[in-house]
């Protein structure tokens, strides 16, 4: 079976240095909030242009951090995308807040900014935007109307690290962006592992603290925060991995370049959108037979997934905010016409080929 993603075929590629960093760290007898823990938040904040980067347990951690940063929680309301990982929904509700969903772009799969100014009330406080599937949102647009109406801007970047907007990396274009270290993201530990960037000073003092039990300073807690570190295996593993992820996610481009070239008279790939670069976390096609399509190829030896099968909206677990089908008829139909093809920085010309040929045959 050709998998979505080939992690083992990564760290057969890693295994020395990545053995060596983690045995590094066992014999420092520093295992959480260390010396790698630092200089990884060091080299995030520089490769993402942030001042600042605060490591942390996940990317749910870092979007849950973000909003209590914020001071945002009962009462308040944050505009979200309802095209996306659960985790971006699933954070605003966890602060008391309420998730107000706007429907998505056609061609990018993110938030349409046309239709984000009549969903704010008095009671919005920020907008979430999620760079989904690695490609960067509409930023402008979307700062604007935060300029206009007070609101914050948390980047969900957690699919996204390294995507360019208009030539800046996404993640610092807000006021915080949050990053997951997933296995299977762009940048992956071996575990799990998040980061929260941002260029406030303030919001970063208090990322610091929230992140450790509301405490900088040992037994001194100064709010109410969680435990969420990023462990100093994971980071140390980080470090190694983030040396190499131009070149990953410059193979993850040339793949996706190829499937473009090869199905794109067939159906909808993709869209090439001007500065909004996409690093192709997931490669998604649409068409209407899409489920006989994901049998075929799964027949052919080839995994295939949907992402996401149930917009956030229909979920059962925001059940209270009484969506109903039809309320966000693109992410509706994207839902039912979405499959994501295996990509990553290893998957081979043969296998690829394989891949192609097999869906040209279902057509
Ligand atoms: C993976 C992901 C998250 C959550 O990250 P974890 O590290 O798994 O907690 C949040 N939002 C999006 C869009 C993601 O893809």
């Amino acid at each position: 079976m050709i998998p979505m993603v080939d992690l083992k075929a990564e760290m057969n590629i890693l295994r020395k240095p990545i053995l060596k960093a983690i045995n590094e760290v066992l014999e420092s007898g520093q295992y959480i909030l260390g010396s790698k823990g630092e200089e990884l938040e060091k080299q995030i904040a520089s490769y993402v242009n942030s001042t600042f980067a605060i490591g942390v347990g996940n990317g749910t951690d870092a979007l849950y951090l973000a909003l209590k940063a914020l001071n945002i929680g009962q009462g308040d309301e944050v505009i979200t995308t309802p095209f996306t990982f659960f985790a971006t929904g699933e954070v605003i509700s966890q602060v008391g807040a309420k998730p107000v969903f706007v429907d998505i772009e056609e061609d990018s799969y993110n938030i349409d900014p046309r239709k984000i100014r009549e969903k704010i009330t008095s009671k919005t406080k920020a907008i979430i935007v999620v760079h989904l599937f690695g490609r960067a949102a509409k930023m402008d647009e979307i700062q604007e109307i935060a300029n206009e109406f007070d609101l914050k801007i948390i980047e969900d970047a957690c699919q996204a690290i390294g995507s360019e907007y208009k030539g800046r990396r996404v993640g610092a274009l807000g006021d915080i962006g949050c990053l997951s270290f997933f296995p299977s993201k762009n940048l992956g530990a071996y575990g799990d592992g998040g980061m929260v960037v941002t260029n406030d000073r303030k919001l970063y003092q208090k990322l610091l603290s929230l992140r450790n039990h509301g405490s900088r300073q040992k037994y001194i807690h100064t709010c109410i925060g969680i435990n969420s570190r990023l462990d100093e295996i994971q980071a140390a593993i980080l470090l190694l991995k983030l040396k190499h992820l131009d070149v990953f996610l410059h193979n993850r481009k040339e793949v996706a370049k190829r499937y473009t070239n090869e199905l794109a008279n067939w159906l909808k790939t993709p869209a090439a959108i001007e500065s909004r670069e996409h690093t192709f976390h997931q490669y998604c096609i649409e068409i209407d037979e899409r489920d006989e399509l994901a049998e075929h190829l799964k027949a052919e030896g080839i995994s295939s997934a949907v992402y996401y099968p149930i917009p956030l909206h229909l979920q059962e677990a925001f059940y209270e905010l009484d969506y109903k089908e039809g309320d966000f008829p693109i992410t509706e139909q994207v839902a039912t016409r979405i499959l994501a093809l295996p990509i990553c920085p290893f998957l081979t010309l043969e296998n690829q080929n394989k891949i192609i040929a097999s869906i040209k045959k279902f057509i």
